[in-house]
Formats: structure tokens, C-alpha cells, sequence
């Protein structure tokens, strides 16, 4: 269980730096980004509430403030940072 808490901060750190980067901008409306923040809120709100408070606060209100006008498909990216963390996140699940 901490093990996967450790990896959800890491993978929080790489949205902050995905966040950073104009070069990423399309992503944060990506289906791929709101699939892996879905992911993450569900994994977070299982643990000690105090264990994840300020990420799961942050996510939760990313996800709720999402405009699904907005939202598209995957536009590939070449490598979809969002996409390709969820599918760690899930491996990591298993
Ligand atoms: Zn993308
Ligand atoms: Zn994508």
C-alpha cells in the first residue's frame, strides 16, 4: 500500500511537470489525462484521508472543474504522457 502511495505522488510530480510544459498543453484535455486523474481519486480516496489530502484535493477538483465540451480522443502525441502512465498505474493495480 505505501508502495503505490509513493507511486501515485510520483506520477501527481509528473502531471505538476506536464502542466509546465506548453509543449503538453493538449494533453491536460486529453481523455487519456481525466481517465488517469479517475484512476488516481479512486486509488487515493481508499487510503488514511490524511495520507493523501492536498493531491487528492487537487485531483478531485481537476477532475470536477473538467468541461467535456473540451475533452477529445487521444491525439496520439506521440506518446501520450497521460496514457502511458495510466497504463503503469494499472499494471501497478494488478
Ligand atoms: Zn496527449
Ligand atoms: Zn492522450
Amino acid at each position: 500500500m505505501t508502495g503505490l502511495k509513493i507511486f501515485l505522488e510520483n506520477i501527481y510530480e509528473r502531471i505538476l511537470e506536464l502542466k509546465r510544459n506548453d509543449k503538453y498543453k493538449k494533453c491536460l484535455n486529453c481523455d487519456c489525462y481525466f481517465g488517469l486523474l479517475y484512476y488516481m481519486k479512486e486509488e487515493l480516496s481508499k487510503m488514511e484521508a490524511r495520507a493523501s489530502g492536498e493531491m487528492l484535493k487537487d485531483i478531485i477538483s481537476t477532475f470536477n472543474k473538467r468541461k467535456e465540451g473540451k475533452i477529445h480522443q487521444c491525439l496520439g502525441c506521440d506518446l501520450c504522457p497521460p496514457a502511458e502512465w495510466t497504463t503503469e498505474l494499472i499494471r501497478k493495480l494488478r
